[in-house]
């Protein structure tokens, strides 16, 4: 039995907490945690017809994807420019390579990229003069070419992919300059960073290696290139460069070469 002067207490923090979120939060949170059933279904259909990473989840995982997926859709702002209008299907490109590169992770809210501007196609960065396929600013925006994040997804073998490679950029970003992400991510990090910088060389010097050259260029792009291995061709990654594999498959909670999506 509670006490009538507990009860009191209880309710005057009840109260306070309605108070203190006004009704769009709660409606928000209510959206957040229910999925109507059709739109389950909806996620569900597309995301079986166009991701293969998300035909080999179990049927809990692919629960808790759409869950994070369905979440996302609230928080991250897409925004088209040159006057393309962002469909489902491109909102949920986008936010598939989030969900999916962080899908091992507690925490998938990547807290300073909240915001997406996404390209019908290349487009010249107006600072630089340079035509681009994407790029993450560290302020907190990450800009895609719509063509070209399709066509990651569309061919799942070739070792890019758009979407996951600027997706790995704004999470080391996130790890390296906040501590809202999962614990032991600096360490792995870290170890992956330390590890890269011998890579690099090799691809530097010419010599064969099966990162394309682009990863030589600094430590952010052999991350991203490595991602982007990591899920497309997980079993020759782990064979050429184990170590490498090894802290990938820690860092991210997830072993593609086992079919592992979480630790
Ligand atoms: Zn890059």
């Amino acid at each position: 039995m509670i006490a009538k002067d507990n009860l009191y207490v209880v309710f005057i923090i009840l109260f306070l907490i309605v108070f203190t979120l006004n009704q769009f939060d709660v409606v928000r949170i209510i959206r957040r945690i229910f999925i109507p059933k059709k739109r389950f279904e909806e996620y569900d259909s597309f995301l079986k017809q166009y991701f293969n990473y998300y035909r080999l989840l179990s049927e809990k995982e692919k629960k808790r994807f759409i869950f994070r997926v369905h979440n996302l859709i609230q928080i991250v702002r897409i925004i088209g420019r040159q006057g393309i209008k962002v469909t489902s299907q491109m909102k949920l490109h986008v936010l598939f390579s989030q969900v999916q590169l962080t899908f091992g992770f507690k925490s998938y809210v990547l807290p300073i990229f909240r915001t997406v501007f996404i390209y019908p196609g290349s487009y010249r960065n107006p600072l630089t003069g340079k035509l681009h396929d994407g790029e993450v600013n560290p302020h907190g925006v990450i800009i895609y070419s719509w063509e070209k994040l399709k066509d990651g997804y569309l061919n799942s073998t070739d070792n890019i992919n758009l979407g996951l490679h600027e997706m790995a950029h704004a999470l080391m970003i996130t790890i390296i300059r906040t501590d809202k992400h999962d614990q032991d991510l600096d360490y792995y990090l870290n170890e992956i960073i330390k590890l890269s910088k011998r890579e690099i060389l090799i691809i530097q010097n010419k010599e064969t290696h099966l990162f394309r050259n682009y990863a030589g260029a600094n430590i952010y792009e052999f991350f991203a290139v490595a991602v982007e291995h990591f899920f497309e061709a997980p079993e020759s990654f782990k064979l050429e460069l184990p170590a490498l594999y090894m802290y990938m498959t820690k860092l991210l909670k997830q072993d593609l070469a086992l079919k592992k999506y979480r630790s």
